[in-house]
C-alpha cells in the first residue's frame, strides 16, 4: 500500500495549497480520504475520480468535506453523458449537523454510515474505524492489505490508546497541527512534536499532516527534527506503508 497527499492543511490552506485530502492505494484499491477545499482538482490529476472504491470522510469540518459538493457535480456531469457506471461509495460517520443533510441531498454518492469499531471492505483493503477525539464526531481509521497496515488519525488531539494502535501499523499519518508553544490539553490537535515522539516510543513511520498554513513548513521541521522515523508530509507526494 502507498498513499498520496492531496492536501495537507487545515482549517484553511494557504496560497496554492489545499486542505485536507489523500489517496490511499492498495494492490486493486483506490480510496480517497477527506475532501478538502482545492483537493477535486488534485485527485482528478492523480486519478478518474469515478475510479475511486470508496471516499472516506472522518467527520464533517469544512476542511475535510468542502469539495464533496464539486465532487457531486463532476459525477453528474458523467451521468448525463451516460459515462457513470455506479454512483461513488461515500463512507462517513453520522452526525447532527446541516452538513449532513446537504451531504445528504448530493445524488451521485451511495452514502454508507459508520461508527467506532465498524469494519468495512473496499477491493481487497479493509477498514477499521475507531474514535478518536474532537469537538465534533469524528473517526480515525486503520486500513489492511496482507501484512501491511496503515493508521489514520483523522483530526484529533491525543486519545487513550493511540500508542498501541500506531505500534500496531506499518505506518501512521497523523494530525499534528500545533507546534509545542501552542498545544493545549483538551484542544482540537495533538502538537507535531507528540506525534514525533509516537514514532520513537513505537518504531513506526509517523506522518505528520493538518498544518497551520501560518506556522510555515520549517518551524514544523525542526520540532520532530529529532525523531528520524517522523516527516512533515507534502502536497503531491506519495509514501509507502
Ligand atoms: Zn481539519
Ligand atoms: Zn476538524
Amino acid at each position: 500500500m502507498k498513499f498520496k497527499v492531496l492536501g495537507k492543511y487545515g482549517p484553511f490552506p494557504p496560497a496554492g495549497g489545499a486542505t485536507s485530502g489523500y489517496l490511499l492505494l492498495g494492490k486493486n484499491a483506490k480510496i480517497a480520504f477527506e475532501m478538502g477545499s482545492g483537493v477535486f482538482a488534485r485527485l482528478a490529476l492523480a486519478c478518474a475520480p469515478e475510479s475511486l472504491g470508496a471516499l472516506v470522510i472522518s467527520h464533517l469540518h469544512y476542511d475535510h468535506i468542502s469539495d464533496l459538493g464539486v465532487l457531486n457535480y463532476y459525477l453528474e456531469s458523467l451521468s448525463r453523458k451516460g459515462f457513470l457506471q455506479s454512483k461513488l461509495r461515500l463512507i462517513l460517520p453520522k452526525a447532527d449537523c446541516p452538513a449532513l443533510s446537504a451531504i445528504a441531498a448530493m445524488e451521485y454518492f451511495d452514502i454508507e454510515f459508520v461508527s467506532d469499531g465498524d469494519r468495512v471492505e473496499v477491493n481487497g483493503v479493509t477498514l477499521e474505524f475507531f474514535s478518536v477525539r474532537h469537538p465534533v464526531t469524528c473517526l480515525g481509521f486503520i486500513a489492511s492489505e496482507g501484512d501491511k497496515s496503515f493508521l489514520y488519525s483523522a483530526d484529533t488531539d491525543l486519545f487513550e490508546g493511540v500508542e498501541n494502535r500506531v505500534a500496531s501499523v506499518s505506518a501512521a499519518l497523523l494530525d499534528g497541527a500545533f507546534l509545542p508553544s501552542q498545544y493545549k490539553i483538551g484542544g482540537p490537535h495533538a502538537s507535531c512534536n507528540a506525534c514525533a515522539k509516537l514514532s520513537q516510543k513505537t518504531g513506526v513511520k509517523v506522518y505528520v499532516t493538518h498544518l497551520l498554513a501560518a506556522n510555515g513548513e520549517d518551524s514544523y521541521v525542526e520540532a520532530v527534527a529529532d525523531a528520524p522515523l517522523c516527516r512533515i508530509v507534502a502536497e503531491g507526494e506519495e509514501y509507502s506503508v
